[in-house]
């Protein structure tokens, strides 16, 4: 990556780190954090369930109108939906080895914030590994201009209530999610049980996993990639994986991938079905 590329990147990561501090010393109000509780959700899901489970993995089928809104929702939060799912396929391939950009083995910094400012992939590899979705023109416009829908509501969030409701509600929400996915790739290959015996050193955090609204059930997650439920047991809450359910219901996504007890009793290791489980 070019070292312009690499000061746009580290640039725009410290900026928001400091408009959220500005923002909180200056004061803020009922309606910035009304204005947050609005776009959170929506980015969070943009992570977990589009960026992650949906074009990382595949793990339910949905329309090509529903598509673009979880591409859009993974905007929100500054995240780039095609970026993430090449890289995030090579770090499942190369998971703590070599060609793994955030193992916690190459340090804290790299893992944290290192490989969001330079993958270490070229553009070429990134685009080979999710050349699916830059089959999709709106995918490949957004693949390019990522940072643009998150900047659109800034600019209207600016308009509406002052710089803010601006930062609040525009700027904080990928602020915390950028900290929460860089926890589940530090601390859920670190720190944790390991229910099944992978090939990598990912473990399962219940602290993570509440933090992340499931996403720190990681070791469960590199056994099962393609699972659109990383917690598989009862008491794992995956809230994320709720949030697929209710997609389905809704008539929005449909082909989830579930793991059935079968499957699970065939993976081996420390698995043993328990009363309450579901597949
Ligand atoms: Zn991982
Ligand atoms: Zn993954």
């Amino acid at each position: 990556m070019s070292r312009g590329r690499k000061a746009y990147r580290a640039g725009g990561i410290a900026a928001l780190h400091l408009l959220v501090f500005i923002a909180l010393w200056r004061g803020t109000t009922a309606a910035d954090w009304r204005a947050f509780a609005m776009v959170y959700p929506l980015a969070a899901i943009g992570v977990g369930v589009a960026m992650h489970r949906y074009f990382a993995h595949r793990a339910f089928g949905t329309s090509r109108v529903f598509q673009f809104a979880l591409a859009l929702m993974a905007a929100l939060s500054f995240g780039n939906a095609v970026h993430f799912a090449g890289k995030h396929r090579l770090h499942h391939r190369h998971s703590d080895g070599e060609g793994d950009v955030h193992a916690p083995r190459q340090g804290w910094w790299q893992c944290w914030f290192g490989s969001l400012i330079d993958c270490g992939y070229s553009d070429t590899r990134i685009r080979h590994e999710a050349r699916r979705w830059l089959a999709y023109p709106e995918l490949d416009w957004l693949y390019r201009h990522g940072a643009l829908p998150a900047l659109l509501v800034c600019a209207i969030l600016f308009a509406i209530g002052g710089f803010g409701m601006m930062v609040i509600g525009g700027c904080l929400p990928g602020v915390l999610l950028l900290h929460q996915s860089s926890a589940v790739n530090y601390f859920c290959h670190c720190r944790g049980r390991r229910a099944f015996a992978t090939r990598d050193d990912s473990r399962n955090n219940a602290v993570v996993a509440l933090l992340t609204y499931g996403e720190g059930w990681h070791n469960n997650h590199h056994r099962f990639p393609r699972s659109a439920r990383a917690g598989l047991r009862w008491w794992e809450i995956d809230m994320f994986y709720w949030v697929i359910c209710l997609f389905e219901a809704l008539g929005l996504v449909w082909e989830v991938q579930r793991i059935d007890d079968r499957r699970l009793l065939a993976a081996g290791s420390a698995w043993k079905p328990q009363q309450g489980a579901q597949p």
